[in-house]
């Protein structure tokens, strides 16, 4: 085989378009390291054609030096600029991808809300803070002579059957069956003037349905002072009852609680008929919606207070049933059932 200039430059010059041509289709910068062997490598191609000079006359080994340089430099600058070319475009291609719209709405974070018995518990203090009762809290297992004996009901007392009680395995102690008992335990802690607010859970053994439960919530209120009287009471009620319920008519009916003498229920205008007379205030037209009374003087020396100069009321209720009269709700049920359909009701 003859070599010479000639024929050596002219396959440098195709295996320089060859290497530009597929250089320009490379389709990612792998492909790209494969063409940068192939051609510029040890034994890539253009090694190979340029082992072809040895056979050339000597004065013609510069020139197709020369054009070796410039076609490696050719091959190199190709190779560097389509790899620009394909490093932006797979950015770009990334960008497109990972693309945030800056523009759409957030997703909203869901917020919770106090379950109605808390809700109604704090509407409740928050009526009797403005007339300085504080808020206390009594345990849940209390022993019985707090919760019965020292309330005056007597163990053989006929009155004992109001509370179908829950023992616990520790002799003489109980779930308390109402907050009353916080009311000794008040007034054994404190010296009047007293103005408390217990609420707190209580327990007691009942079939359950829609307006009965074995576990359910009492706010007590108790005050004891010199001169207090069932005026008093009948004042702070009605304030009570316009800040839940608007302004309605209330009235006093007797009632029985063996640790108020004498006892009172506490009845509102029917919120649902407005005292016309309706199916939920059996058409009677009032709803009752807490007992009290003024304190028993006995009640009062087992609070260590002296009944010749103290006077005291007190009064309970049934959160539930303030919760039910406030938000419509037809079944006590619900409170304790955790649904999710029901609590969101509540924002
Ligand atoms: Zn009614």
């Amino acid at each position: 085989m003859s070599v010479d200039f000639e024929s050596l430059s002219g396959d440098l010059h195709r295996l320089k378009d060859l290497a530009l041509a597929e250089i320009a289709k490379a389709a990612d910068p792998a492909a790209l390291d494969q063409l940068q062997i192939q051609y510029l490598g040890k034994k890539g191609d253009l090694t190979a054609v340029l082992r072809g000079i040895g056979a050339l006359p000597a004065e013609d080994r510069p020139r197709v030096g020369a054009v070796a340089n410039e076609i490696g430099e050719a091959v190199k600058t190709a190779l560097s600029e389509r790899g620009l070319e394909l490093r932006s475009v797979v950015q770009a291609q990334r960008l497109a991808a990972e693309s945030v719209d800056v523009t759409l709405p957030g997703r909203t974070v869901p917020r919770g809300t106090l379950h109605p018995i808390p809700e109604t518990i704090a509407a409740i203090a928050e009526v009797f803070g403005q007339f300085g009762f504080v808020v206390y809290e009594g345990p849940e297992v209390e022993d019985d002579l707090t919760n019965f004996q020292m309330l005056n009901i007597a163990p053989d007392h006929p009155a004992r059957d109001l509370w179908d009680t829950l023992y616990v395995d520790i002799p003489g102690h109980l779930l308390r069956t109402h907050t009353s008992p916080g009311q000794i335990r008040v007034m054994q802690s404190t010296k009047p003037p007293i103005r408390a607010l217990l609420p707190g859970r209580c327990f007691r053994y009942e079939a359950v349905d829609a307006s009965h439960g074995f576990e359910f919530f009492q706010v007590e209120g108790l005050m004891v002072d010199e001169g207090t009287s069932m005026a008093d009471l009948k004042g702070l009620l009605d304030e009570f009852a316009h800040a839940l319920f608007g302004p309605r008519k209330t009235r006093f009916r007797p009632g029985y609680y063996p640790f108020t003498e004498p006892s009172v229920a506490f009845d509102v205008e029917c919120v649902v008929c407005g005292g016309v007379g309706c199916p939920a205030c059996s058409k009677t037209g009032w709803m009752t919606i807490l007992g009290a009374g003024m304190v028993h003087p006995v009640v009062l020396q087992y609070g260590g207070i002296d009944p010749e100069r103290y006077q005291g009321f007190a009064f309970g209720m049934g959160v539930e049933r303030i919760s039910n009269l406030r938000h419509a709700v037809p079944d006590l049920r619900y409170y304790l059932e955790n649904d999710l359909r029901f609590l969101e009701q509540f924002r």
